[in-house]
């Protein structure tokens, strides 16, 4: 099997492979990669292609990594997985310590799980039994309109306005959903949308407060729905006042967490500690699939009690996998050693200088820049998710050995945090000239 050529790889993976988030009928053959160092992946036939897209938004530092692929090889030859009901050890221990330390005080019980919908699942199960242990009837969840937190029926209930789920409608679980008032660089309307949603959270409030478990949140970027933006006061605004109603607050930050939004955690900008808090994806540095749901004392102390009938019956095979704990040891460490977060500041700058330099653009729109994450709409695209146009520039910047992956007609860059100045702005390059050759 591994001398195959590409040609075999490709008919094999035609006749046996399901690829995600894919129609398989029309979809563009896969390109065969087969390595990746830094902000790199090579494919098959030795071309070099940027990944801008950080491999799905888990890469921060970058690609193979040597000290997160060295702890995992060590952890690997040590103890490689345990069953974590019953049993624990080190890296798991040590990981939620540096997590704790992390994170702004009162989050400091970590739960393990093994990716970004389990454990936004686990949150909305953790918010309903904090209430029905206490014996009360909190049934409903609230969410913004926009909002995506992945692809569990708790996480498709609350990320239904997306339009991903029409399938699974009559699956789902009724969530309120918010007005968001997503924002861009010079959005003159963006007082009034903030006033309106707060308005429309005051009158939910009147109306469904005492029923309300929890609320769930993408805190300052709407990630799947695309890249859509939100100011800090504004969620500062709206935790507040949902505080005021006794509903928990879970922040998402699986796309911006460890480092994404410009901050280690887009939590620290809006200034609000969540009673939950979902993370996965660059928790491995994008090594392993590991994710844990964090919360405070005040929601696992709801779960104690003589009897399991109020523990929490959640368990996955792979629960504190020891090579995730290594990986995302080892992530933590480097935004230390590295000074990982600069590296974050410097791209957040060469996005704002080249999105100015767009302003004057007449096919773009709502320009907008949050930590490594810069996000434009393109007039005339359709914006729908895989539309054909989508589909055109993908293959413009591939064609350039590029890798981006549009949503409708939202251009977005979300680079490894090691993309050099030289190679980001061959993306931005990219941009301008697919813009000026017919886009
Ligand atoms: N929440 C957010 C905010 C996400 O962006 C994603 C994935 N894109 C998820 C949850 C789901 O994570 P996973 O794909 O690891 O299940």
């Amino acid at each position: 099997m591994n001398m195959m050529n590409q040609g075999e790889l490709l008919a094999l993976d035609r006749r046996h492979v399901w690829h995600p988030f894919t129609q398989e009928l029309t979809a563009s053959a896969p390109i065969p990669m087969v390595r990746a160092h830094a902000a790199s992946l090579y494919s098959q036939d030795g071309q070099e292609y940027l990944d801008m897209i950080s491999s799905w938004w888990v890469i921060n530092h970058g690609h193979t990594h040597p000290m997160i692929a060295a702890a995992i090889a060590q952890q690997a030859a040590t103890l490689e997985q345990v069953i974590f009901a019953g049993c624990t050890h080190p890296k798991a221990v040590e990981l939620a310590v540096t997590l704790a330390n992390h994170l702004p005080q009162g989050l400091e019980r970590v739960f393990f799980s093994d990716n970004g919908s389990t454990a936004v699942e686990i949150a909305l199960k953790m918010a309903r039994q904090f209430w029905h242990n206490q014996g009360k009837t909190r049934n409903r969840f609230l969410a913004f309109a926009g909002g995506y937190h992945g692809e569990t029926v708790g996480a498709m209930s609350a990320s239904r306005s997306t339009g991903f789920f029409a399938a699974f409608e009559s699956m789902l679980f009724p969530v309120d959903m918010l007005p968001y008032p997503a924002t861009w660089e010079q959005d003159d309307a963006l007082e009034s949308k903030e006033a309106e949603a707060l308005a429309a959270l005051e009158a939910y409030l009147e109306r469904y407060g005492d029923s309300c478990a929890a609320v769930i949140l993408e805190p300052l970027i709407q990630g799947a729905s695309g890249m859509r933006m939100c100011r800090p006061e504004f969620l500062q605004k709206f935790c507040h006042l949902v505080r005021q109603a006794h509903i928990l607050i879970i922040f998402d930050e699986v796309m911006t967490g460890f480092g994404r939004s410009g901050t280690l955690f887009a939590l620290e900008q809006v200034g609000i500690t969540p009673d939950l808090l979902a993370l996965s994806k660059g928790l491995t540095g994008g090594f392993m699939p590991l994710a844990v749901t964090v919360c405070q004392p005040h929601v696992y102390e709801a779960f104690l009690g003589q009897t399991f009938s109020t523990a929490l019956a959640h368990g996955h095979s792979f629960t504190a996998n020891p090579l995730g704990c290594a990986a995302a040891l080892a992530s933590l460490n480097l935004f230390t050693t590295e000074n990982t977060m600069a590296r974050v500041v410097a791209i957040e700058a060469i996005h704002r200088e080249r999105l100015g330099g767009l302003q004057g653009s007449t096919k773009v729109l709502h320009g907008r820049v949050q930590g490594s994450v810069a996000a434009l709409e393109i007039r005339g695209i359709d914006p729908h998710y895989g539309s054909d146009r989508g589909g055109w520039l993908k293959n413009f910047f591939l064609k350039r050995a590029i890798l981006i992956r549009p949503l409708g007609n939202v251009f977005y860059l979300l680079p490894p945090f090691c993309t050099s100045a030289q190679q980001l702005h061959r993306a931005w390059d990219v941009l301008e000239e697919a813009l000026e050759s017919g886009l």
